[in-house]
């Protein structure tokens, strides 16, 4: 399966690929989590993209959609990608297909999760990440079991630098500019399977597996 989780920042996009990935057995490639490990180990493209992603503006679209055009290339995308996060421009929906169909492959479906605005603050700035093995809570709903500390690992958790409240809501207005003309873009190709993010986590999980196989 060939598929993107399209959503505003703060949806639960992270936190629906782990179960989609796992029931499909496709990779799961975050452009924000490429970017971040970049960041990391302290690498050219970390550097770079660290000025914008701290901001809460785009990465600019040449660096972006060679990253992902090298990563659909590699071998375990050969049955199937989950992209989370990509595209985020209609510059870069435009590549993918081009780069799709050079690969002589489609895109099958996108999920949209839809979130109104006044929740995606709270779910953002709650939000908290493991430091070392990337796992996501949120303080109020699904927190660990111990503050602070990762269930699966016993590691750190941590605050995104780019969600606070300030940041978080540069992005949802980057977001609401630059993102969401995408929606508009994949259901004129009749591929949107629109899903409601406002439900729990398990539930809204049924939802997007149901919709999937279904198709
Ligand atoms: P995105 O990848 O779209 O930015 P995340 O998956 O990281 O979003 O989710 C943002 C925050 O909201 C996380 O702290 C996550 O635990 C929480 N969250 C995700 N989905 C839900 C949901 N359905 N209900 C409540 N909180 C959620
Ligand atoms: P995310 O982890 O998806 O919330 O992304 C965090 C940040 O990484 C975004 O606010 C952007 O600065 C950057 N980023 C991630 N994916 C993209 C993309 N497809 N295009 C441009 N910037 C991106």
């Amino acid at each position: 399966m060939r598929t993107i989780l399209l959503g505003p920042p703060g949806a639960g996009k992270g936190t629906q690929a782990e179960t989609i990935v796992n029931e499909f057995s496709i990779p799961h490639i975050s452009t924000g989590d490429i970017f971040r490990s970049n960041i990391k180990e302290g690498t050219t493209l970390g550097k770079k993209a660290k000025e914008y992603m701290d901001q809460g503006l785009l990465v600019p679209d040449e660096l972006t959609i060679e990253l992902v055009k090298d990563r659909l290339l590699q071998d375990d995308c050969k049955n199937g990608f989950l992209l989370d996060g990509f595209p985020r421009t209609i510059a870069q929906a435009d590549a993918l297909e081009d780069a799709l169909k050079s690969m002589n492959q489609s895109l099958d479906c996108v999920i949209n999760i839809v979130v109104s605005a006044e929740l995606l603050i709270e779910r953002a700035v709650g939000r908290r990440v493991c430091k070392d093995c990337g796992q996501t809570y949120h303080v109020k709903f699904n927190p660990s079991s111990k503050e602070g500390i990762c269930d699966k690992c016993g590691g750190e958790l941590l605050q995104r630098k780019d969600d606070t409240e300030e940041t978080v809501s540069k992005r949802i207005s980057v977001y609401q500019e630059q993102t969401e003309p995408l929606i508009e873009y994949y259901t004129n190709k009749g591929i949107i399977i629109n899903i409601d993010g406002e439900k729990p986590i398990d539930e809204v999980s049924r939802d997007i597996v149901a919709s999937l196989r279904s198709r």
